[in-house]
């Protein structure tokens, strides 16, 4: 006789939770279900990651296979939360497994930062990438943009705002989204780095991506690029850490070649208030120096005129009800995943917004042995009619694979009429009539 399944139920239908799942199913006599609030799969593939980031999306193929298989079930728009709670989850599951990603920016918290035209870059994304629950555009009428942050998501804001639509009309950017940047081109996009060139996030292939956009001068004071005896160690045995200072002096060194657009990086600057009366005029940075210990500030500042701020100093979770939350650091408590009360934790939810997508993939890894080693030696055994009866009860508002294939189909046909890729479909309820006018 063929051994029982048991149910795992995977919240958060992104790179995290599919690698979980995929790791789960390895196992013949587990069954995962994977839930998410939206009607589409794939998380932060299809509304995070930078839509000229064509290569980084194909990883969605891979995705794709977990989610067809035969023991993963998609069960897509509906919220945990809302739809569900959690605790009735636990009574229908062997196990929970929480993979929700870390959605909320955040704050400087220095005065000025709630005039308008300050933007969180993680608000910015999501409209870029058509990211139908949230998300305000880019509306300010300026041509001149500072972006706050060292990491990675400052080089995709900037890099999508000096393309702007004529430089992303190939991709799958919303239509609205296009038009919207090509109102008024920006031209001048600067990039705050409160620490020294050594210190930066930055991967080295991203910064690379400057030197190929057409029409772009890249302005860097040499000035900027002093390193202390801890930095000048770091460039000496850390091959990233070298290339990322190579590349910022090879830019500092460049002649100008008076292009229409420019992307200034500014190190050694902190941002300490937006200044404006109604809306953003200018950044107030306070100056620092390299010394011998390390940072130290200076009694210098400077005004940097800019008509907008967009905020890229990283993610915070989101509390989920039923689940306890480290509001300090934004992100669920745990030990190795285990939250307790057979709920586990995977992915930004679980360690915080760093690394790439591949790096959720070890993580997964990790949260499912320890997943397994408790479900293992647990005897209690859930009764799947619990589970039968709940996707009975959501069946009304369930988007399912194949409610998902015929909106991924009407988002392809729509874009193929215009020469694109696909064009996102951003409507929540448009989404969900077409899924279930195909079922
Ligand atoms: P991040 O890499 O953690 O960078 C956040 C930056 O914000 C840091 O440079 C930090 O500086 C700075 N910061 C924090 N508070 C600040 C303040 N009050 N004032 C000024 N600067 C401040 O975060 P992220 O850029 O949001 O990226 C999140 C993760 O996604 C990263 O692991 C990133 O690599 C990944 N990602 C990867 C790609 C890609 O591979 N193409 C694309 C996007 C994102 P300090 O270091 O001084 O704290």
């Amino acid at each position: 006789m063929p051994t029982p399944l048991r149910h795992v139920a995977v919240v958060g239908a992104g790179p995290s939770g599919i690698f979980a799942a995929a790791e789960l199913v390895k196992r013949p006599d587990l069954h995962v279900d994977v839930f998410d609030r939206l009607p589409t799969p794939f998380g932060l593939v299809r509304y995070g990651v930078a839509p000229d980031h064509i290569t980084i999306k194909r990883v969605a193929a891979a995705l794709t296979r977990t989610l067809t298989h035969p023991r993963v079930r998609f069960v897509g728009n509906v919220t945990v939360g809302t739809d569900v709670t959690l605790d009735r989850l636990r009574g229908a599951y062997d196990r929970v497994l929480v993979a929700t990603g870390a959605p909320h920016a955040r704050e400087l918290g220095i005065p000025g930062e709630d005039l308008p035209g300050v933007y969180s870059a993680a608000d910015l994304v999501s409209w870029y990438n058509g990211h139908p629950l949230g998300g305000i555009g880019f509306t300010t009428d300026t041509d001149s943009v500072a972006v706050v942050g060292a990491g990675n998501v400052s080089l995709d804001v900037a890099r999508v705002l000096l393309k702007g639509g004529a430089g992303l009309a190939e991709t799958d950017v919303p239509d609205p989204v296009l038009a919207a940047l090509d109102r008024r081109p920006v031209r001048d996009v600067h990039i705050i780095v409160r620490r020294s060139v050594a210190d930066v996030k930055f991967s080295p292939p991203e910064l690379a991506e400057f030197e190929r956009i057409d029409d772009l001068d890249l302005v860097v004071d040499p000035e900027q690029l002093s390193l202390g005896p801890d930095a000048l160690a770091r460039y000496g045995s850390d091959r990233t850490v070298a290339a990322r200072v190579d590349t910022f002096r090879s830019w500092a060194a460049r002649p100008h070649t008076g292009a229409g657009r420019r992307l200034h990086v500014h190190f050694l600057r902190s941002p300490v208030e937006v200044l404006g009366t109604g809306s953003v005029e200018a950044l107030l940075l306070q100056v620092t120096a390299v010394g011998p210990a390390g940072r130290v500030a200076t009694s210098r500042s400077e005004t940097l005129p800019v008509g907008a701020v967009v905020r890229s100093v990283g993610y915070r979770a989101a509390p989920l009800p039923g689940l306890p939350f480290d509001a300090d650091q934004g992100l669920v408590p745990h030990a190795e995943g285990y939250v307790g009360d057979r709920t586990h934790v995977v992915g930004w939810v679980k360690r915080g917004p760093s690394g790439v997508i591949g790096t959720n993939k070890a993580c997964a890894i990790d949260s499912v042995r320890v997943l397994l080693a408790a479900l293992d030696a647990d005897p209690a055994r859930i009764d799947g009619a619990e589970r039968t009866a709940l996707l009975a009860e959501l069946a009304e508002v369930e988007v399912t694979w194949p409610g998902w294939i015929a909106i991924d189909d009407a988002e392809q046909a729509r874009g193929a009429a215009s020469g694109r890729v696909r064009t996102k479909i951003t409507d929540v309820a448009e989404m969900v009539a077409i899924a279930r006018s195909s079922c």
